[in-house]
């Protein structure tokens, strides 16, 4: 069997064979328990330099958890950012057991010693607009404030460099660091025909993702339609004031609100979407009420401005 390198190495390889040099080994022990070691971790290096990629940098930020749907599982993430030498930041998504073993309070025990330097382990690191994302895989590993040269070398280049130290930011439920944009737009990926071809009892609860191609807005039902004030649900005119079928009689005006019914296709089929409200001026960039109560507007025939957005791909 030939030898694979790291960069060659995939998830759908079995039983690949690599040569690695160590190049470094550590006992990782659990803070408050010094003496139990629990595992024997190392850093691998193949002939070509390549690592698997680990990550050393001061904790910037961190988020309290939250939890998202992957698949049918509600699970915890936690959203965090760490700086290098230069000050830049990166930000790190936490998944699953390492948003629940990221412990907070001792981060900020740690700190008052000075800046807590974590070390990532075998992290998935992607490019996207530029910017670098960091998130946790299964393998993952992380380290706070490990006893090893690199740690140190940090550390004094840090102090050397006599930037000023930031406290750690602690980020309040609210005012969250969002789930990075590319975790975000890949979640539950599909293609147009897999998403036909879900079973609705399964796909109940669950949010995916799709890229395709915006064809056409079908008006034969109208592009806005008069919205309840409160639930944003159609309402009926009802003598000289409204009715909603969630909320009864409405004295309220109600707003006109976007649903478009889209026809969007890739490459492997086309389907009908219906896009609403908030997500369909998020499209358009125009409030409906805007675009309903302009000059010659006319509900079943679209305005130029929406046009605009077909043929893009979303
Ligand atoms: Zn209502």
């Amino acid at each position: 069997m030939e030898f694979v390198l790291f960069d060659q190495l995939t998830l759908q390889q079995q039983r690949s064979k690599i040569k690695t040099r160590v190049c470094r080994l550590w006992e990782s022990t659990i803070p408050k328990q010094k003496n139990e070691i629990i595992s024997l971790e190392c850093l691998l290096i193949d002939e070509k330099g390549s690592s698997m990629q680990d990550v050393l940098g001061s904790i910037a930020t961190i988020c309290p958890i939250s939890y998202t749907y992957v698949g049918h599982e509600l699970t915890p993430i936690r959203n965090m950012e760490i700086k290098d030498l230069e000050d830049n930041t990166f930000p790190v998504t936490l998944w699953d057991k390492f948003a629940m073993e990221f412990d907070e309070n001792i981060i900020y025990e740690k700190e008052a010693a000075g800046p807590v330097v974590i070390i990532f382990a075998s992290m998935s690191v992607r490019m996207y607009k530029e910017k670098l994302y960091l998130s946790t895989c299964s393998a993952s590993r992380f380290y706070i404030n490990l006893d090893i040269p690199e740690v140190t070398t940090f550390r004094n280049t840090l102090d050397r460099s006599q930037l000023p130290i930031a406290p750690i930011k602690h980020i309040e439920a609210a005012q969250q660091l969002t789930i990075s944009p590319y975790e975000q737009m890949l979640k539950n990926r599909k293609t147009v025909a897999e998403l036909l071809a879900l079973n609705p009892m399964e796909a109940e609860n669950t949010n995916y993702t799709c890229q395709a191609k915006l064809v056409e807005i079908d008006t034969t039902y109208k592009w806005w339609y008069k919205a309840c004030y409160d639930c944003k649900g159609e309402v009926k005119d009802y003598d000289g004031t409204f009715w909603c079928n969630q909320c009864g009689k409405n004295d309220q005006s109600p707003v006109p609100w976007y649903k478009l019914n889209a026809i969007v296709a890739d490459e492997t089929s086309s389907a009908n979407f219906t896009i609403f409200g908030k997500t369909a001026q998020d499209l358009i960039r125009v409030p409906a009420q805007q675009l309903a109560i302009a000059i010659n507007s006319n509900k079943f025939i679209l305005p130029p401005i929406i046009k605009n957005v077909l043929h893009g791909e979303f």
